[in-house]
């Protein structure tokens, strides 16, 4: 409401702004146009020397023209035009004249009255630059004779321009009228450029992708430099012309350069060799021109007959890729900058086309438009390019975490029905004397095992790749650590005939604090590929330490776990692709070996979650050696000591089942919707003699609750209308339990634990339910009322 409020009283005052402002902008312009001027502006005073001109022939002999004129006359040879000076009333007055490559001298009856010439000062070149030249005048100088003599090697040395005649102001408010307003545009257009260069850079960073933004940039660049050093305006800035000449016919050069690396870029480099061979030819005839002219052989603007066929190349090339794009369906990817490259050419066109007009006056204006349009297109296409980006990005992220969602929840499905496949397996092994039965038990074990894995690998990787996989860190004993893992890889490994150690450095901490349970994966993984992808021989397991790396705070050392084998080895060229997501090798060989290819990815993504690093080193038909590197803080400073003695003493072997505890008399109750989970865990507890009753829906258990006592519940967390943790919830408010509850999930995820923990659970046990761990549990929960064995 409140919201509604604030956003109806923002458009009622902008509304208001609007109106305000357009009423405003209104009163400008009607004022303008419509009342006196009160102030001084610009002065009218500058009109054409209205006279009759007079070219002076080398014969003596006078011929009428009409400037602007542009002719074939002889080069280097004096070029006279003789007029007659009108009235001079005010001694403020001036002539103002421009010579086009010209040296120039005015004479005013016979007297030199002003000169330009380069020829001392310029740098290298034969011509002195174009320029504006001023010639002062006096009351006295009224109805005088006026001659101008020009001098030039090159084409301009038959052109006479114009000459203005005013106040000093009148003058300079017409050059400002006439070519301020392209200078303003050029500068206008250098800040675009230079912003969007910058701009350019930053969504290059930001989104790591090569815009061809930054291209269009510096064509606004060049182009905007080319306007300031070409302007009528630039000898009131540059001090020394002929540096800012060479300047300009260089600058035109690049301008096709960088025109054709944008359309290069635009069209995601589809026909990179024609642009590339067209860009270097562009370079090449830069870098040519600048040498003729540095050794003086050929003026740079001498040269602009090749530019300029340059720049006719440029056009054949875009036009060609542009025709190539219609043909090859990429019009819509690139319809938005190649309207700017189009208005590019139209306004270059326009260029021509008033450069025509009023010749020898360029101001390069269109030229700067054309790029201000091309930019503006550049621009507007790569935000759009901005906008798809970060729509695929979050799309990308939503389809990343339904994806996970997904797997989490097909893990959860699939573990679900394989805690009954093992919980009443292995009932069938705890109660089938029959050896083909047995056997058959057996294998059911092994498969559901090695399916649980696959499964256990999916929910991690999904994990992993949510960036969901958090670290769970306590103190651990590494000799635990070390005997557990014994345990599990000695039966696997003598199962292959194959011999299995661990050596542990003695002097190496006991105690320490860690991921201890994302440690033993990443060990259990390769130790299990060790195994897998090993026929004859051994597996050892080198553990040692190193306090010497440099940034380890006091308590901490960097553990290394090596696990070597001798195996089939790994090929070279597969070692670089090991830690990459379901990649196998050599299935040839390994065709019936079982794995997803995602335990190396896995292992490899937690170890460097723990910032630490996985190191390989294999000898193809040799053996391999896996190596992770982990920092980790050590607890006390009690030692590991001689780990084998250890090891040996715990070792046990795979004994067939026989209860650890009796508790006859006891209740326990087990609430799952699934009637067969809830009869395995019945089944698994048989042997104990706990009167184990069931509930089916979190209904059922209340009602159970209200009518009997249990000494321990065991409830599932996902059930259809209540789930478990309401359940349990309920119990307590209704005052019904006083005994304690433990959660039973499918649901892997880290951090589940913690979280039934909070709610109030006494205990947490994962699906598919290991009968060693429920017993444990329950005979924890029951101890002191029990019969210990
Ligand atoms: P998998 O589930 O296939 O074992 P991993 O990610 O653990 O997946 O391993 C990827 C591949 O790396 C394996 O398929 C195998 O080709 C190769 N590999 C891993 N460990 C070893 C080893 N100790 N010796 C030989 N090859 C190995």
């Amino acid at each position: 409401m409140q919201n509604n409020k604030l956003n109806l009283e923002n458009v009622i005052l902008t509304n208001i702004l609007m109106i305000l402002f357009f009423a405003l902008m209104a009163f400008l312009i009607i004022g303008s146009l419509k009342l006196p001027r009160e102030a001084r502006g610009f002065d009218e005073d500058c009109v054409e020397l209205d006279t009759d001109w007079y070219m002076i022939k080398e014969d003596g002999s006078r011929e009428k023209i009409v400037p602007p004129l542009w002719f074939d006359y002889p080069r280097n040879v004096p070029f006279l035009v003789e007029g007659t000076l009108p009235e001079i009333k005010d001694s403020r007055q001036m002539l103002y004249l421009r010579s086009s490559q010209q040296d120039m001298e005015v004479y005013i009856d016979g007297e030199l009255r002003e000169s330009y010439s380069t020829k001392d000062t310029r740098p290298f070149g034969k011509a002195s630059l174009s320029a504006n030249v001023f010639v002062d005048l006096s009351e006295e100088d009224s109805g005088k004779t006026i001659l101008v003599k020009t001098l030039c090697p090159n084409e301009y040395s038959g052109t006479f321009n114009q000459v203005r005649i005013g106040t000093y102001t009148g003058i300079y408010s017409f050059m400002l009228k006439r070519y301020g307003f392209p200078f303003v545009t050029a500068l206008f257009l250098l800040v675009l450029g230079l912003i969007n260069v910058i701009v350019g850079l930053i969504l290059q960073f930001r989104y790591k992708f090569a815009f061809s933004l930054k291209y269009a940039a510096w064509v606004a660049i060049f182009s905007s430099v080319q306007g300031i050093v070409e302007s009528k305006l630039r000898q009131f800035y540059f001090p020394n012309m002929s540096v800012v000449g060479a300047v300009s016919y260089c600058v035109i050069g690049f301008v096709p350069i960088v025109m054709l690396m944008y359309v290069d870029a635009v069209q995601k480099y589809r026909y990179r060799k024609m642009f590339r061979i067209s860009i270097i030819i562009a370079l090449i005839n830069v870098v040519v021109n600048m040498v003729l002219q540095l050794l003086n052989i050929q003026d740079l603007f001498e040269s602009m007959t090749r530019s300029y066929v340059i720049f006719g190349l440029a056009l054949v090339v875009v036009v060609t890729a542009y025709i190539m794009d219609l043909k090859n369906g990429y019009f819509k990817e690139i319809v938005i900058p190649y309207i700017g490259v189009s208005l590019t050419f139209l306004m270059g066109a326009l260029e021509v086309v008033s450069q025509l007009i009023h010749l020898l006056d360029v101001t390069d204006f269109f030229l700067n438009i054309g790029a201000i349009s091309l930019l503006l297109f550049a621009l507007i296409d790569s935000l759009m390019q901005v906008a798809d980006m970060d729509k695929e990005k979050q799309k990308a992220v939503l389809a990343s975490k339904t994806k996970s969602e997904f797997l989490a929840n097909m893990s959860h499905e699939i573990r679900t029905p394989i805690n009954a496949i093992m919980g009443m397996d292995e009932m069938i092994l705890r109660e089938s004397s029959e050896e083909d039965v047995r056997g058959y038990a057996t294998d059911i074990k092994r498969a559901s095992e090695n399916l649980l894995d696959i499964v256990n690998d999916i929910l991690d990787f999904s994990k992993v790749e949510s960036g969901k996989m958090d670290l769970v860190l306590e103190d651990y004993s590494l000799s635990e650590l070390l005997c557990d893992i014994n345990n599990i890889i000695k039966v696997r490994a003598e199962k292959k005939n194959l011999d299995f150690s661990i050596n542990a450095d003695e002097s190496c901490s006991l105690k320490f604090y860690g991921d201890e349970s994302r440690l033993r994966q990443v060990l259990l993984n390769l130790l299990n590929n060790a195994v897998k992808y090993t026929d004859t021989g051994k597996v050892v397991l080198n553990v040692g330490f190193d306090k010497s790396e440099i940034g380890l705070g006091d308590d901490e050392v960097i553990m290394s776990f090596s696990v070597k084998d001798t195996g089939i080895g790994i090929k070279e060229e597969d070692q670089k692709r090991l830690f990459t997501n379901f990649e196998r090798f050599d299935m040839n060989r390994n065709r019936n070996i079982e794995g997803s290819g995602l335990g190396l990815a896995i292992s490899d993504r937690i170890v460097k979650l723990m910032k630490g690093r996985i190191t390989v080193s294999s000898v193809y038909g040799k053996g391999s050696e896996f190596t992770v590197f982990v920092p980790q803080k050590t607890v006390g400073s009690e030692k590991l000591g001689n780990i084998k003695d250890r090891l040996e003493k715990d070792e046990h072997e795979i004994t067939e089942y026989k209860e650890t505890f009796k508790a006859p008399g006891f209740k326990l109750l087990v609430v799952d919707d699934v009637a067969m989970n809830a009869n395995v865990i019945k089944g698994l507890l048989k042997k104990t003699e706990i009167e184990v009753h069931t509930a089916l829906s979190g209904i059922d258990c209340i009602e159970m609750c209200k009518k009997e006592k249990y000494d321990l519940i065991l409830m599932d967390h996902f059930m259809p209308n209540m789930d478990g943790i309401q359940v349990f919830e309920e119990l307590k408010k209704k005052n019904l339990i006083d005994c304690p509850v433990i959660a039973l999930t499918a649901n892997a995820i880290s951090g589940m634990k913690e979280m039934y923990l909070e709610k109030g659970f006494n205990g947490y046990l994962s699906k598919p339910v290991k009968p060693a761990e429920l017993e444990e549990m329950v005979s924890t929960f029951l101890s002191g009322k029990t019969d210990q064995k």
